[in-house]
């Protein structure tokens, strides 16, 4: 297990991280997620040994890790920039850490060659590593972390200077890697999408403090405050009369808030029976072919996006609806 216990981490005067507390379990795929700037890479900083927290413990394993250098910690690092050795061929950059880890010369070729394997890219060793693609210099970049046999492995926003396509495919294999070595892996990313798809849990992150933490269908269906909901995923903000109507109808304090994700709403032409229904018309409509996105507007004013899936209905700008959903649907949170 990793343990971060109380950590504060200062800059100057200045406070990154605030009384931190997570405890990772062994095996875990466990995601740091949140906006620019909340503290995410300092405190994976911390955990490698490049930032020293003013207060709090980091162990891992039973280890107190405080007085231990970066490279006496058992990591592997895999950064955004991939910070291979241009120099140097695929087999030469892997081989590196292996020699600066000082392991016996004989024993190299072989333990390049076994990770090299699990990570697909043996067809690549003999390359310099300008010849490869940004996905296939991650790659390397990760059997190079990985190729010290560390326990645990510290992942900083890997897949950002990837395109779209390549960073979804990529982020499939890091997560099987991860899963067929069982390797503790603590990833950074500000994409919220990416943290759901690929971690065991997340903890999120908001300027400087942890909101949240949990697996991904509890951050996203049980949201522990308005900041983690606005987050993670699209959601309403129910206003104007429909918070005055939930008011009287859900327990709640005059502090909270009602919210809802867009696939719970219904806009449709009739009211939706057993369920609550308002008045409106149609904004915008967008039909994105396995669903449709409909922006709808009461009549004071409040408006309110729906997602409906495999919709053929057509709509017309300003035409009558009703925006429907569910009490029990709707999540009553306080803003942070
Ligand atoms: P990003 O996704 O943009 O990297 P982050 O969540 O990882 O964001 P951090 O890099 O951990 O954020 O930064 C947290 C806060 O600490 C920010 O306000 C940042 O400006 C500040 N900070 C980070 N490094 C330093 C430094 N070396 N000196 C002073 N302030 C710093």
């Amino acid at each position: 297990m990793i343990e971060l216990k109380d950590i504060v981490i200062k800059y100057g005067d200045f406070t990154a991280v605030h009384d931190l507390n997570i405890q990772i379990q062994e095996g875990e795929f466990f995601t740091f997620l949140g906006p620019s700037g909340c503290g995410k890479t300092t405190t994976l900083r911390a955990i490698a040994g490049f930032e020293k927290p003013a207060s709090g413990t980091i162990t891992a394993f039973g280890r107190d890790l405080s007085g231990l250098l970066p490279e006496e910690r058992g990591l592997g690092f895999v950064f955004q920039n991939y910070a291979l050795f241009p120099s140097m061929n695929v087999y030469e950059n892997i081989a590196f850490g292996l020699k600066a880890h000082k392991v016996p010369k004989k024993e190299i070729p072989e333990r390049v060659q076994r990770i090299a394997e699990k990570t697909g890219i043996t067809e690549h060793l003999k390359k310099k590593v300008n010849e490869l693609s940004g996905g296939q210099q991650q790659r390397i970049a990760i059997a190079r972390a990985l190729v010290v046999e560390p326990k645990i492995l510290l992942m900083d926003e890997p897949l950002s200077n990837l395109d779209a396509k390549l960073r979804v495919s990529t982020r499939e294999e890091i997560r099987r890697l991860q899963r067929s070595l069982g390797i503790t892996t603590i990833y950074v990313t500000h994409d919220q999408e990416e943290a759901m798809a690929i971690s065991d849990r997340i903890a999120v992150f908001n300027v400087g403090r942890l909101e949240q933490i949990g697996t991904p269908k509890e951050i996203y269906n049980r949201p522990a405050n308005a900041a983690v909901a606005r987050f993670i995923g699209d959601i309403n903000v129910l206003a104007g009369s429909m918070d005055q109507a939930l008011r009287e109808k859900l327990t709640c304090t005059p502090e909270d808030s009602f919210f809802i994700r867009p696939h719970k709403v219904t806009i449709s032409k009739e009211a939706v029976s057993g369920a609550v229904s308002f008045p409106a018309v149609i904004d915008s409509f967008e039909f994105l072919g396995a669903y449709t996105k409909i922006i709808a507007r009461t009549q004071d004013g409040a408006q309110v996006t729906s997602l409906m899936f495999g919709s053929e209905t057509d709509y017309e700008t300003g035409e009558a609806v009703s925006i429907s959903f569910r009490p029990e649907d709707v999540l009553v949170l306080k803003e942070a």
